[in-house]
């Protein structure tokens, strides 16, 4: 096939906010797969905070994206040609091909999608790796039991808003914390939370004792910051709280702001745990067939964000997500 593979490749370390001047576009021919390889063209393309991490060069839990390299991303490619015997031309694809139009790969992590059962983004999303972290997440490491309370943040996000409605249909009490009134409006209206607190307006601390005035049996932390700082004043007995994420502090130039109220843990009996999806991908499937299910039946609603436009959308898109205007999975949908 000839043509030309529009890319995004990373033109040198951030500090703080990534800023347009951190990322090179690049064309090159589109790539030809040898023996037992297939070509893919990139239909969708995931946005996600843990990209920001993979950006500096600090050992983590996967090596960070290269200087010059193509950025690292989550994408549904169409198959258009193929060497390999499980992809032929035609499917659609999920894996890490990067922000590009156009892949070639060996098949090594990569998964054939089923559009009959979601939409392809949902791959992406609710059935890809965010369903996956709220479902490990507050399942394994949270060990949810029926009737207690559940206080996440970042809500209305990605994972947020699947760790919501997954504790709700476990019986739980949810409460959501996200940001402003339209957001909280779509956790109580639209996704059956129990309620929903605005902590760009509301003292959280207070908020939380009105919301969940028995204590907060599992927190499920997406943010960090002085919202994680508040939930722990509000501790249960023998409380979890599921170390997830902390966007807050992601484009901290600084030293991150730890919880200085991480004396709650001793008081309530409490354990706070760190986790990465990626240790539970052999359980996956286990857990795609549940969530499947879930929203199939309708008990999971699905929510979205999709933005149409090209790769050289990618900076911009992904800056959305810390500025807070995406509600649901953030997609770059490639037109
Ligand atoms: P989201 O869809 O939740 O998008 C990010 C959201 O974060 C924004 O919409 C915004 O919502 C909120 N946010 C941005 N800046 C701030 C801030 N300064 N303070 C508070 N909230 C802020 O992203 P995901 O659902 O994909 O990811 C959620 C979290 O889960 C992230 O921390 C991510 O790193 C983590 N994660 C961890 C994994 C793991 O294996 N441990 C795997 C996948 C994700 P709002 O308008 O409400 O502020």
């Amino acid at each position: 096939m000839t043509g030309v593979n529009r890319q995004i490749r990373l033109a040198r370390r951030p500090v703080g906010e990534v800023r347009p001047e951190d990322w090179t576009h690049t064309e090159e021919p589109v790539p030809v797969p040898g023996e037992g390889e297939f070509l893919g063209r990139t239909r969708y393309v995931s946005l996600d905070p843990a990209m920001r991490g993979w950006l500096d060069d600090r050992p983590s839990y996967l090596p960070p994206v290269g200087l010059g390299e193509v950025m690292r991303a989550g994408s549904v490619v169409e198959v258009l040609a193929s060497d390999h015997p499980e992809f032929r031309v035609g499917d659609l694809v999920v894996g890490a091909f990067g922000v590009q139009e156009y892949a070639v790969s060996d098949g090594k992590g990569a998964f054939r999608i089923d559009p009959a059962l979601a939409a392809p983004s949902t791959y992406l999303g609710a059935l890809g790796m965010p369903g996956m972290t709220a479902y490990f997440g507050l399942l394994e490491v949270g060990a949810l039991k029926e009737g207690e309370t559940v206080v996440v943040s970042g809500a209305a996000g990605a994972v947020g808003t699947m760790v919501g409605q997954i504790a709700r249909l476990k019986g739980c009490r949810v409460v959501g914390i996200a940001g402003g009134p339209e957001k909280c409006a779509v956790l109580t209206g639209e996704l059956g939370f129990d309620a929903a607190i605005d902590y760009r307006t509301e003292d959280v601390r207070k908020a939380l004792r009105a919301h969940a005035p028995d204590g907060i049996d599992v927190y499920f932390d997406n943010v960090g910051g002085p919202v994680l700082d508040a939930a722990l004043t509000r501790l249960a007995m023998h409380a979890r709280v599921v170390l997830c994420g902390a966007i807050s502090q992601y484009n901290t130039e600084g030293a991150v702001q730890g919880p200085s109220n991480y004396l709650a843990l001793l008081v309530r009996r409490a354990r706070m745990e760190g986790f990465v999806v990626f240790d539970y991908a052999r359980r996956y499937p286990e857990a795609a067939a549940e969530l499947a299910g879930w929203i199939g039946d309708g008990r999971i609603k699905v929510k979205e964000h999709l933005v149409e436009g090209t790769v050289a959308d990618f900076p911009a898109t992904l800056g959305m997500l810390f500025r807070g205007e995406n509600t649901g999975k953030l997609v770059l949908r490639l037109t």
